[in-house]
């Protein structure tokens, strides 16, 4: 039996282990970037009068126009640009790797960075390719990565703009210059737009090469799963072939055309979350021995004294607050941890207990 799973099962699936989501039960949760603040109740009613409309007996509309068409305006895509929809935008990283990946093809990104890039490169086969940020500001080292670009000439290049983990918005120059002498796709990956100052969508149709992916989950609808990839016709169509015909669901499909109608909402929760994110950073430097790096998303990344983040995390833990340790994965993240920013009161109590624990 076992003889047989390592048989049949790729060796470079065996060599992955499943993304562990930690239990959150009992817990402030503030370690996945998830928006705080629920649905209005103003809104509850009113959304379950849409989805009380949606025939579960039929399969979803194919091809998801109406969410294409009020996400499109939302999210400023521009005219004559083309959009994929995904189940979150794990799922169009995903499809990106099903249409270029191929073994021996390679997948590349700047390191530190989103996990999903790495574990779906494996799924496909190709040759997962990190290139290390600058140690001091996580800056991207552009002079590495042109000479990786050269060496490995990547299928894709994926840029999270904002980064997770490091919560930093790049140098524009720097990734313009990247677009341009990239061989293959260019995915800037903006799940935090909602929190930053700056964005590609605008971008588009000024590169042949460049896509913008987008996601609703950071905005505050991380339980619908919906992403959605930007960018030029031409390659969408072919991307487009390789979704599952119903990948969105007819209740997230009637739930995000109704959120999209009532964006002013989320966009007034994100401008919440901006200002405590501001409150939040200054808590935390004022934390001896605490350095806090500047964010442009929905969480902080902050280092800890040396030796120390495991600890904090569990004490944290132990205190009602789960983040995000970073530490496990060492390099130039060794003693950093992770925070989403939450309510008010979370983020007080995260402050309080993180005080208590680096002073104890
Ligand atoms: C959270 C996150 C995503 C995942 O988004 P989903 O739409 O929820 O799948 C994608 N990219 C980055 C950089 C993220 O941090």
């Amino acid at each position: 039996m076992s003889g047989d799973i390592e048989h049949w099962i790729r060796p470079e699936i065996r060599a992955l282990s499943a993304y562990h989501v930690p239990d959150a039960t009992g817990l402030i949760k503030l370690d996945a970037m998830e928006n705080p603040y629920p649905l209005p109740e103003s809104l509850i009613e009113p959304w379950l009068a849409t989805l009380r409309e949606v025939a579960l007996n039929r399969y979803p509309s194919a091809e998801a126009g109406a969410v294409k068409r009020s996400l499109a305006e939302a999210m400023s895509v521009p005219a004559g640009q083309a959009i994929v929809l995904g189940n979150g935008s794990d799922e169009l990283i995903q499809m990106l790797a099903l249409a270029l990946g191929a073994p021996g093809r390679c997948l590349m990104a700047p390191e530190p960075g989103f996990v999903m890039y790495r574990m779906i490169a494996g799924f496909t086969g190709m040759t997962y390719h990190g290139v290390p940020l600058r140690e001091a500001d996580f800056a991207l080292d552009l002079e590495a990565l042109l000479a990786a670009i050269e060496a490995h000439e990547p299928a894709i290049l994926f840029l999270a703009y904002p980064n997770n983990p490091t919560g930093n918005l790049w140098d524009r120059a720097a990734m313009e210059t990247l677009i341009q002498r990239a061989p293959g796709l260019v995915v800037i990956d903006e799940a935090y737009a909602p929190f930053a100052a700056d964005s590609f969508m605008g971008d588009l149709g000024r590169f042949d090469n460049l896509l913008v992916m987008r996601t609703v989950s950071k905005m505050g609808l991380a339980g619908l799963r919906l992403g959605a990839l930007c960018g030029p016709p031409a390659w969408l169509d072919e991307l487009e072939k390789v979704r599952l015909p119903y990948n969105i669901n007819a209740l997230t499909q009637a739930s995000a055309v109704f959120a999209f109608e009532h964006r002013e909402v989320f966009e007034r929760q994100a401008a919440r979350i901006r200002e405590e994110r501001g409150r939040l950073h200054t808590a935390l430097a004022a934390i001896e021995g605490i350095e806090p790096y500047p964010s442009e998303a929905n969480f902080i990344l902050f280092r800890t004294p040396a030796g120390r983040a495991g600890a904090l995390y569990e004490a944290l833990r132990q205190g009602g607050v789960l983040i995000k340790n970073l530490a496990g994965a060492g390099g130039m993240l060794g003693d950093c941890l992770r925070v989403t920013v939450g309510t008010p009161e979370e983020n007080r109590r995260f402050i309080e207990v993180l005080q208590a624990a680096v002073g104890g």
